[in-house]
């Protein structure tokens, strides 16, 4: 393709060079022509001046000579002859010497006349005899003479210059004339012309009464006689009349003679030099034109294959099938009419589903807007309303079609509020199509009304127009809700107890009235004080864990319960303060009263308990006594054998000793120890509980079935008087409820166990049991079935096990026994820890 273009372009060029040459060459001929005429012209002038100059010459000399001394001073004395005195070749003795000084061709003749124009004296600087018509032709020359013009006049078939010149005295008047006649001839005519090659013009004067020349610069060219129209053919003729010297006879012309081959040569070279350039220009021009077809070809060919490529993919067309015969660009041509068929198809396409999108996002702009919880209203550059959407009907309390065209200000706002309202807009302007930052305003509601509003205005500019796009939101709720935040926030200053906010690194950000004391304590009254190192470690350990952390701060004699509160999230812990005094003082006379109650409790059961304990010290005490009386008759009748004796000796000590046991037990049973908590095994505990009411069961014949947890032990950091006095509490009780019972019927059981972190224990009768409507009510004080009961068993037991952090409930089926379950927590026991196996309360 490109190199059909060159191809199309170089024949294109050749074309328009041929047609051009032609035209070009025709106007460059009448041009030259032209040029050459006025070249012609110019050139004949300037001859024709040169000529005229040379026969200014003559009359200057002419007045030169006739103003010599000599010449006035000889005609004053001549004497006045008839005839003409004549000079041949010998110069008269009135012409001055300096006419052979002249540079100009000499006269023929020099005439001397009296004031009438007779001639009186003839010099003849040649040998030539004067014409005999000279004396008569001067005398009609200076009779026809008014000024001292010189003139040509043909003599004899002469042509003469001549000039004259009046020839004054010293005191002015006149004595005669001077007259000087030139021959004009060829040499006269080259001499005028000096300098002028005559080889490239020619001039000649020409004679117009029979159109001969003259004279001419060249004579052996262009001979004198010949006729003027002889030479067209050979030269460029331009002729100049020479009126102002014309004579009586003459009306000689001035011709300039430019050879026609000189001409010729000339325009030739012109012509080819001027051809040369226009053809340079236009090879010039060809070659770039062809440049530029080829580039643009070429492009034009990328563009064509990434369109056919663009329209393959996109458009689905196929390619323009340049393989096939026929005109490419016919071809060419269709598939783009093709093409852009398809284009524009493809373009309704897109402007329909732009249309439907710009529908849809218009549709959704507007659901927008009504769904919009803030108030949209938009207005145009004067503040009138021009769009109102849900929200700001329900804000201000009017229908859309109420609000529109209402200036935005005079009918929404109070006056307060429109200077501030006005400055908002003016700010817009700058910040384009940015919302600015909201800003709060009251807004005036029907009834005159005032709520507060956060405005934020948006400017929209649509070509030359306008719009303000205003979003209110109704900040009244929050108003008030700021308001009770604030009240909320006086809570902590009001507070009688220590509220006080530190940091991680234990800065006191906040402290209030109540907490002076406790910043006095720590001698952080400053602005910026910290807490004292050993509660910023809580601190740390608070923000670490995320769980509130509680401690106890003795200052003054007070007692504080210090309450770390994390706020992760923040970085800050919220320490609540607390005075304990009195409630830790409470604490401890509860503490007492409960132990006095349990104490009083226990000696309850000690009083149940005394009468077995005493029968069963009977017991060993009889023994004693019997083995002691059977040594004593033995060592009295002397019958006795030490090996009897020793054996009954040591059946006392056995004896003396189990009563020594049962009087132990009897007084750790009464002892009264102040309350304390110790770790304990829960099983031996019960152990312990079983040997307390042997005499009991064994009187009822009951053996207590104990189920314990096969571990080593069950530990549990508890009171142990207090949980032995519950343990107590439920067996008696159970054997309180099989006393009802045949003695076959009769079993107890005592199991323990672990589990989720809880020690538990179960003391199970198969006794007469409970009725379910009686369940809830059995831990209440005095509540009893029994006669002897005091109905606080129970109550006591269940005041011990909260204040053990466990529970205690019951379970029972009526008529066939009743479970007390206990739970409590398990301690936890560091691997180094004996102390549960130096417990000497568990044996
Ligand atoms: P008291 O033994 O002085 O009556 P408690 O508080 O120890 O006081 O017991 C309250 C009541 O609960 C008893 O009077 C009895 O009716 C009932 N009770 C307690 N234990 C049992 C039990 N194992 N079986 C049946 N009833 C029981």
């Amino acid at each position: 393709m490109p190199w059909i273009a060159i191809l199309v372009g170089l024949l294109a060029g050749l074309a328009v060079w041929s047609i051009l040459d032609h035209i070009q060459s025709f106007q460059v001929d009448k041009i030259f022509r032209q040029e050459l005429q006025v070249q012609l012209d110019l050139r004949a002038r300037e001859s024709l001046i040169r000529f005229d100059r040379y026969l200014s010459g003559y009359s200057a000399l002419t007045q030169l000579l006739a103003n010599h001394r000599r010449l006035s001073d000889y005609l004053e004395t001549a004497v006045i002859t008839d005839e003409p005195r004549r000079y041949i070749n010998s110069p008269p003795p009135w012409l001055p010497n300096l006419l052979m000084r002249t540079a100009l061709e000499l006269p023929s003749q020099i005439l001397l006349t009296n004031l009438s124009g007779k001639v009186q004296e003839i010099f003849q600087t040649n040998s030539t005899p004067a014409p005999t018509e000279i004396a008569h032709q001067v005398a009609a020359y200076l009779l026809n003479q008014h000024d001292s013009r010189a003139i040509i006049e043909r003599i004899a078939n002469h042509f003469y210059l001549i000039t004259s010149a009046t020839i004054e005295h010293l005191n002015g008047h006149h004595l005669g004339y001077l007259v000087m006649l030139v021959p004009i001839d060829d040499l006269f005519l080259a001499a005028s012309q000096h300098g002028l090659n005559v080889e490239r013009a020619a001039v000649a004067l020409v004679d117009v009464i029979d159109r001969r020349l003259i004279a001419s610069v060249d004579a052996t060219a262009l001979p004198p006689g010949s006729q003027l129209e002889d030479w067209d053919a050979t030269y460029v003729i331009t002729t100049q009349s020479l009126d102002e010297y014309a004579g009586q006879n003459s009306h000689p012309l001035f011709a300039t003679f430019v050879p026609h081959s000189a001409v010729e040569k000339m325009s030739r070279h012109v012509r080819i030099f001027e051809r040369r350039q226009r053809f340079i220009a236009a090879l010039v021009f060809v070659i770039v034109f062809t440049a530029v077809i080829y580039l643009v070809s070429a492009r034009l060919n990328k563009v064509l294959k990434r369109m056919t490529r663009f329209s393959q993919r996109a458009l689905g067309i196929a390619e323009p099938g340049f393989d096939r015969d026929g005109n490419q660009l016919l071809l060419l041509e269709d598939w783009i009419r093709h093409f852009t068929q398809l284009v524009l198809i493809a373009r309704e396409e897109m402007n329909r589903k732009h249309q439907a999108a710009m529908r849809e996002s218009e549709a959704l702009k507007a659901a927008m807007m009504e769904a919009s919880l803030d108030a949209i209203v938009t207005l145009d550059r004067d503040g009138q309303v021009i769009e109102f959407n849900r929200a700001a009907e329900r804000l201000f309390s009017v229908t859309r079609q109420e609000a529109l065209n209402a200036s935005f200000a005079e009918r929404f706002l109070p006056s307060v509020a429109r200077a501030a309202f006005k400055r908002l807009l003016d700010r817009s302007r700058h910040l384009h199509r940015q919302p600015q930052e909201r800003c709060e305003l009251l807004a005036l509601l029907p009834d005159n009304v005032e709520r507060p509003v956060e405005i934020s205005i948006a400017l929209i500019g649509l070509d030359d127009e306008r719009f303000y796009t205003l979003y209110i939101h109704d900040i009244s709720s929050r108003k008030q809700a700021e308001q009770e935040i604030k009240s909320l926030a006086r809570f902590a200053s009001e507070s009688p107890n220590p509220i006080m906010r530190v940091t991680a690194e234990g800065l006191i950000v906040y402290a209030n009235n109540a907490s002076r004391p406790l910043l006095l304590a720590w001698q952080a009254v400053d602005y910026d004080a910290h807490l004292p190192e050993e509660w910023r470690e809580v601190v740390i350990l608070a923000l670490g864990a995320g769980q509130p952390l509680e401690r106890e701060f003795e200052v003054a004699g007070q007692l504080y319960s210090l309450l770390f509160a994390p706020i992760r999230d923040l970085g800050y812990v919220n320490l609540y303060a607390r005075d304990i005094t009195a409630v830790r003082r409470a604490e401890q006379e509860s503490r007492q009263h409960q132990a006095e109650l349990v104490h009083v409790c226990r000696l309850s059961t000690l009083g149940e308990v005394a009468t077995g304990m005493a029968h069963e010290l009977n017991q060993p005490l009889s023994a004693i006594v019997n083995y002691a009386n059977g040594c004593t008759r033995r060592l009295q009748g002397g019958s006795g054998q030490v090996e009897e004796l020793v054996g009954a000796m040591n059946q006392i000590t056995a004896q003396a000793q189990r009563a020594s046991e049962i009087i132990r037990r009897l007084r750790a049973l009464v002892g009264k120890q102040p309350p304390s908590r110790s770790l304990v095994d829960l099983n031996q505990l019960v152990r312990e509980v079983r040997t307390f009411l042997e005499f009991d069961t064994n009187r009822l014949g009951i053996d207590i079935d104990l189920d314990l947890l096969v571990v080593n032990t069950i530990p549990v950091r508890v009171d142990l008087v207090q949980i032995e006095q519950v343990l107590l509490n439920l067996v008696s009780n159970a054997l309180d409820a099989l006393e009802e019972r045949h003695e076959e019927q009769r079993q107890l059981c005592i199991r323990t166990g672990m589990r989720d972190g809880l020690a538990w224990v179960v003391v199970e009768d198969t006794g007469f049991g409970i009725a379910p409507e009686r369940l809830g009510e059995l831990f209440n004080p005095f509540v009893t079935t029994k006669d002897t009961g005091m109905g606080m068993g129970l109550a006591i037991s269940q005041t011990i096990i909260d204040n053990h952090e466990g529970k205690i409930w019951a379970e029972s089926e009526l008529g066939r026994g009743a479970a007390f379950y206990v739970t409590l927590p398990l301690a936890i026991i560091k691997p180094a820890t004996t102390e549960l196996s130096d417990s000497d309360t568990c044996e």
